[in-house]
C-alpha cells in the first residue's frame, strides 16, 4: 500500500493537529472546509472505502458515528445540528481513499449539496 495520508494524520506523523484521539478514531480539521465548522473523523485503522468495511468492522463503523456526534456534542457551534457526510468511492466523490465522516455545520452549510 503506498503511504496513505489520513493514516500519518492519525499516528502524529504530520503537522495537523489532532482534536480528538483514542485508541481508535481520530478527528481533525478539514484543511479546505466546505463549511464554518469542518472536522473529519476517521479510523486509526485504514479501511479505503465503506465498501471495503466488512462484518469485522461493525463495532468501528458504530464507533465512528458515535464519536462524530460526541465531538458535535461538545462543539459550541454545533449546538443546533450538523451534516454527516461519508463519501464513498470516486463517484460518490471520494478523493482520499482512508474511510472517513465529514461533520459540516456552522455558517455556510449549503443544504443543497453537501
Ligand atoms: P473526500 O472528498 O475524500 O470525502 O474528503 C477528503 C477531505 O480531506 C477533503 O474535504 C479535503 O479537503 C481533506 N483533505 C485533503 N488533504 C488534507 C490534508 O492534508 N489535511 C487535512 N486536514 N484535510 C485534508
Ligand atoms: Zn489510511
Amino acid at each position: 500500500m503506498d503511504a496513505c495520508l489520513f493514516c500519518e494524520i492519525a499516528r502524529g506523523k504530520t503537522k495537523t493537529q489532532l482534536i480528538y484521539e483514542d485508541d481508535e478514531v481520530a478527528a481533525f480539521n478539514d484543511i479546505y472546509p466546505k463549511a464554518e465548522v469542518h472536522i473529519l473523523v476517521i479510523p486509526k485503522m485504514h479501511i479505503a472505502t465503506l465498501n471495503d468495511a466488512t462484518s469485522e468492522h461493525q463495532q468501528l463503523l458504530g464507533k465512528l458515528m458515535l464519536c462524530a456526534s460526541q465531538i458535535a456534542s461538545t462543539h459550541n457551534k454545533l449546538g443546533n445540528g450538523y451534516k454527516l457526510i461519508m463519501n464513498v468511492g470516486k463517484g460518490g466523490g471520494q478523493t482520499v481513499e482512508h474511510i472517513h465522516l465529514h461533520i459540516l455545520g456552522g455558517k455556510r452549510l449549503n443544504h443543497e449539496t453537501n
